[in-house]
């Protein structure tokens, strides 16, 4: 059974959809990447998930039942913008998870708080920095026994050691079987992170599965053109090609099959300095969601 299951979840805001009817199917103990551009629909989804806004149609499961007031015990959420109190002290944060959460462990906040840099638990909250008030939210998550951690933007605003500390956290509690689902613009994070991951845009899913089966079979045939106006449209017809990108001399084709084929082609056709490079998860995020023709696009100027 998955942790987490959602079918045809939808979320319309007058006539505009930001949620446009998703499918996710989530295994347990995984650590899921929700990537997509800006207003994509990823907070919004996170947020009709947890029943915070009503969706406007769909069903989510949580290990197969619907969401019930006593799952909260065993399900974390880390907005994208913090939710603690100002007004309160790191100190009175850890009093406060642990009145409310039965399974929250304040030792171990303290020694995430120290690992992120939070050493001075008296300090109110609207005295740390903006990644400190991160650090923090994340670091009170992470201290408790949970099943579901739901991280949005977890590691926004986190300097690098602090990023790293904390995709290490998320990888740690999967490996410990809680579901992890986090959404990022940091595409290199999602690749060293997530096991499977999902790319929404303009509210639906334009791409979803394991990271290395997405990456399997695909490569990216690398080439310097002959002069900057050679006509590339031989490369873009070509059923093999997906998408060429061109900047200046410099040409890029995603293929599909045959690569060491297609790079014989391009290079009968005067394109020198050829290599055939495995595709990155930044690769296949920008494929998924750039525009793309019936056949071959071209892409000038990337
Ligand atoms: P980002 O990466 O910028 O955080 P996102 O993928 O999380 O974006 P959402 O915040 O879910 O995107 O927004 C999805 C769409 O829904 C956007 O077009 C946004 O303007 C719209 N939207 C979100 N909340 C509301 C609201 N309360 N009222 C109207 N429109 C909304």
């Amino acid at each position: 059974m998955n942790a987490l299951s959602i079918t045809g979840l939808r979320k319309t805001y007058g006539s505009a959809a930001a949620v446009d009817g998703i499918d996710l199917e989530i295994p347990q103990g995984c650590v899921f990447g929700l990537l997509g551009p800006n207003g994509a629909g990823k907070s919004t989804t996170f947020k009709c998930v947890l029943g915070l806004i009503r969706a406007s149609a769909g069903r989510v499961l949580f290990a197969g039942a619907p969401l019930e007031a006593s799952a909260f015990e065993r399900i974390a959420y880390v907005p994208e913008r913090s939710v603690l109190y100002d007004w309160m002290s790191v100190h009175e944060h850890i009093a406060y998870m642990q009145s409310n959460f039965v399974g929250f462990d304040p030792a171990r906040a303290r020694e995430l708080l120290a690992q992120l840099g939070v050493g001075d638990e008296r300090k109110k909250v609207r005295a740390l920095s903006k990644g400190m008030r991160t650090a923090t939210a994340v670091a009170l998550a992470f201290a408790r026994r949970i099943d579901l951690l739901l991280l949005d933007e977890p590691t926004s605003g986190l300097d690098p050691v602090n990023q790293r500390t904390v995709l290490n956290l998320m990888i740690n509690e999967a490996a410990q079987g809680t579901t992890v689902v986090f959404s990022s613009h940091q595409i290199g994070q999602v690749e060293r992170a997530a096991e499977r991951i999902a790319v929404m845009q303009r509210g639906r899913i334009v791409l979803e599965g394991v990271v290395d089966d997405l990456k399997a079979g695909r490569k990216i045939v690398e080439g310097i053109l002959p002069s900057d106006d050679f006509s590339i449209n031989g490369f873009a017809s070509d059923a093999r090609i997906g998408r060429v990108e061109r900047n200046g001399r410099i040409l890029r084709a995603y293929v599909t099959e045959q690569p060491e084929g297609v790079a014989e082609q391009m290079s009968a056709l005067g394109a020198q300095g050829l290599r055939v490079v495995d595709l990155s998860l930044e690769d296949i995020f920008l494929d998924a969601v750039s525009p793309k023709a019936a056949t071959a696009s071209i892409v000038e100027g990337v």
